[in-house]
């Protein structure tokens, strides 16, 4: 953790929006205030998670409250937690629905580094995450039925858009309550239009109740201003410098 190197006062927190939620130093403040389940509290003890993080100290209250983040915080610094917790949080148990969480990542590796995570914070709590592998075999499973099975989506841009066009389409995205894009800025970076056009896919078929959490690495013009006109309700969060 490259936050380890400097304590946790000399490290910028800045929230920007309305009503922003007080940042919590501790996991047991969270838990006293927003009730975590005892599960999650002892699955983030077993991962060695026993002080969160800057970004996690002010991400999870944010979206513990459902509100819209567009949050920038350094490579390294825990971004995974600050999304997954309050998710899991919020989604409490298996519900047979169908995808209730998105998770939107640039790249296979990194997506299942991510379902690694999850399913660690899931432990006991029976929240089923699930990441596509091949192509084919994707296309026959993922009609919606099947997917009832799962609660947590955690898929690259072009296979998921590649599954939605699918007639009648592979995958359903009704019931997702919660939409994460990670690593925005890497998105928005590799073919700006690109992927422009497949969130826009993505995001209608979410439906309109959808709350949605942009998380990356650096600030970027780019990512702040889709924000700014997508998230009502935004609240900013930045850690460190704006660029590191
Ligand atoms: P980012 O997405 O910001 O690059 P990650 O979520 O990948 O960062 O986390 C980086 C590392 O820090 C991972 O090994 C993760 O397990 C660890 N980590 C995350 N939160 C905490 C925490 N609260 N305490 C200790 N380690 C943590
Ligand atoms: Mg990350």
């Amino acid at each position: 953790l490259e936050n380890d190197k400097c304590s946790a006062k000399q490290i910028k927190i800045k929230a920007v929006g309305d009503n922003v939620p007080n940042a919590l130093a501790t996991f047991d403040m969270m838990k006293n205030m927003y009730s975590l389940s005892p599960l999650l509290m002892d699955n983030l003890m077993k991962s060695g998670y026993t002080v969160p993080t800057p970004i996690q100290t002010q991400s999870i209250p944010i979206m513990l409250q459902k509100r819209q983040i567009f949050a920038c915080a350094p490579t390294g610094s825990g971004k995974t937690a600050a999304f997954l917790v309050p998710i899991i949080h919020h989604l409490s148990k298996p519900m047979n629905k169908g995808f209730r969480a998105l998770i939107v990542s640039p790249t296979r590796e990194l997506a299942k580094q991510t379902l690694r995570e999850c399913t660690r914070l899931c432990e006991g709590i029976g929240l089923r995450p699930h990441t596509f592998t091949k192509i084919n075999k994707d296309k026959e499973k993922f009609n919606p039925k099947l997917a009832q099975k799962f609660d947590i989506l955690i898929a690259t841009p072009n296979r998921l858009v590649f599954l939605l066009e699918q007639e009648p389409p592979a995958v359903e995205l009704t019931n997702i309550e919660w939409l994460v894009i990670d690593e925005s800025d890497k998105l928005f970076e590799t073919g700006i239009r690109g992927f422009r056009d497949q969130l826009a896919i993505i995001y209608k078929a979410c439906g309109p109740n959808t709350k949605r959490a942009m998380f990356s690495a650096t600030y970027t013009v780019e990512v702040a201003k889709w924000s700014k006109k997508n998230l009502d309700g935004l609240i900013a969060v930045t850690v460190g410098n704006r660029n590191t």
